[in-house]
């Protein structure tokens, strides 16, 4: 797709800008509504229907009903794969203008949009679909004068609650497997990336999704977040975002009814390399992993963790890479990388640069705002070397193309320097040797562990993380068991 092909793409995009509640694209009760601002160049591209409180209500009230009379939760299974699939087709059939969507309230490389994220959705919606009439409750062997049921049932009313970066994969990952059990869900978008599940959502009603059994609420997170996490009436929040905000969602459970919360958070993942690697794939495959989708990533590969011997050859390698991925505007062909999805966190990624500089770490490249034609926020690929791993920009996460290079000595220290943030999402280890690949990624506090890749993997997959990441999977089967509970009957049978 070239930038003409996008711009072809613009003249037939129609996303709806209400909010869908009950089966109907409404207006906020107090008729709220918000710009949504592009980061590629700063325009106002549309104007969306923001939810409070009392609409979250409305969704929530909705969702209930549409749970309690069974329109989906009492379909046979199979019944709701016809559904789940008819919306992958959908989205399929719709995806260049989800992925224009998505770039352009977001910022990320079109050609990514595209091939990367809607990949993602459609397959996420049909993996779900196949799945859900597969799995089979349980009859455990009991005394003979007994019949024991081991049964799923849907959990109920789901808030959804995603963030911005990969703003449908992340919706996808939690409406799939949620609508997959029978549960009822009301989705709170990031408030930056409110267009592509607008009309993700809208594809979803044509594919047969029945009114109100999937609710979508945009507004701010400290009110139309906060009320679904604290909302009575909801039995299940599934939150992929910032850990502050995820402690801040489980005080809100436990300050309400006790809903069950599942937090997928933020990360400080490190590569690993060895002098035993295939070096040239290792640094390349490193530096690609943190200024992929601009840094902004649970999982970006935001340390490097480098044995001393070979130290310059990697950061050589790792510099060339830099080179090449300069931002560029995300619609232009092939461009490597896009804008940060808004000038506020361009200057928080900013500051956390200057912050690491004043504290003495190394830069080596970038290190300052990017003039990219457009004019939006752009970032360019970061470097600091030889960083110490107790430095600030060893242990926060900045999520932006910043990265921070540490050499060890020994495998040992390696793990010792790898376990060492308050996070443990994911991390890659790059060695030749077996032994060693095992050893060291048994020894990786982290939910992800990659040998000699990154970012690989598929939907049989459980992703998530350990510590401060966050608990609870996405993908794979065992995302199911965030959304149903088990319930054991025992039956007497007459002697
Ligand atoms: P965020 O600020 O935590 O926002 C995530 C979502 O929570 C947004 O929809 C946000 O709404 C909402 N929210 C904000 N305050 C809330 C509150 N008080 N109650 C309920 N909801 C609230 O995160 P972000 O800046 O969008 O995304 C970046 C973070 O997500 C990073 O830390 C990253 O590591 C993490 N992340 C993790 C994963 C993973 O799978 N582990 C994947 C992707 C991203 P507003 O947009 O209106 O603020
Ligand atoms: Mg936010």
């Amino acid at each position: 797709m070239t930038a003409t092909d996008w711009a072809s793409v613009a003249t037939r995009v129609q996303a709806p800008s209400g909010l869908l509640i009950d089966g109907a694209w409404v207006e906020a009760l107090d008729g709220r509504r918000m710009d949504v601002v592009s980061p590629i160049d700063g325009a106002r591209v549309a104007s969306i229907a923001i939810g409070g409180s009392a609409d979250i209500d409305r969704a929530v009230r909705a969702a209930r009903t549409a749970f309690e009379d069974g329109r989906w939760s009492g379909l046979a299974p199979a019944q709701r794969k016809q559904v789940l699939i008819a919306w992958a087709d959908l989205i399929v059939a719709r995806a260049e203008e989800l992925a224009y969507l998505q770039t352009l309230e977001m910022g990320k490389p079109a050609h990514e949009s595209l091939a990367i994220d809607l990949r993602a959705v459609g397959t996420t919606m049909r993996w779900f679909g196949e799945a859900i009439d597969k799995v089979t409750d349980e009859i455990p062997h009991t005394d003979p004068n007994a019949l024991a049921l081991v049964t799923r049932e849907p959990a109920g009313v789901v808030g959804a609650i995603v963030p911005w970066n990969f703003p449908l994969t992340m919706a996808a990952w939690k409406l799939a497997p949620a609508l997959a059990t029978g549960c009822s869900v009301v989705l709170k978008p990031a408030e930056q990336s409110p267009l592509s599940a607008l009309l993700l959502a809208e594809l979803g009603m044509t594919a047969g999704i029945p009114a109100g059994v999937l609710n979508v609420v945009n507004g701010l997170g400290a009110e139309a977040g906060a009320a679904l996490s604290a909302h009575r009436d909801v039995d299940v929040i599934t939150f992929t975002g910032s850990t502050a905000v995820g402690a801040t969602i489980m005080q809100a459970s436990a300050g309400s009814n006790l809903k069950r919360v599942w937090l997928e958070l933020g990360g400080k993942s490190a590569n690993v390399v060895f002098p035993d690697a295939d070096i040239e794939r290792a640094a390349r495959t490193a530096a690609w992993s943190i200024f992929f989708n601009q840094g902004e990533m649970c999982t970006a590969g935001s340390r490097l963790l480098v044995h001393e011997s070979i130290h310059d050859e990697v950061v050589d390698l790792v510099m060339d890479v830099a080179a090449a991925m300069q931002p560029r505007n995300p619609f232009a062909d092939q461009a490597p990388m896009g804008a940060l999805v808004s000038a506020s966190h361009l200057d928080r990624v900013d500051a956390l640069v200057q912050r690491a500089k004043a504290e003495g770490s190394r830069l080596i490249t970038g290190g300052a705002a990017a003039q990219v034609e457009p004019g939006g926020s752009y970032y360019p690929p970061t470097v600091f070397d030889r960083v110490d791993t107790a430095a600030s920009i060893a242990q926060h996460e900045v999520f932006g193309p910043v990265l921070a290079i540490s050499t060890f000595g020994s495998d040992e220290e390696a793990v010792r320097m790898a376990n060492s943030t308050e996070y443990g999402l994911a991390s890659a280890v790059w060695t030749r040797d077996l032994t060693r690949a095992h050893r060291v990624s048994r020894a990786l506090k982290v939910g992800v562990c990659w040998v000699n890749c990154y970012e690989e993997g598929d939907l049989t997959l459980p992703f998530g993380g350990v510590k401060k990441s966050g608990f609870g999977r996405d993908k794979s089967l065992h995302a199911l068991e965030k959304f149903w509970d088990l319930k054991s009957t025992w039956i007497q049978l007459d002697e």
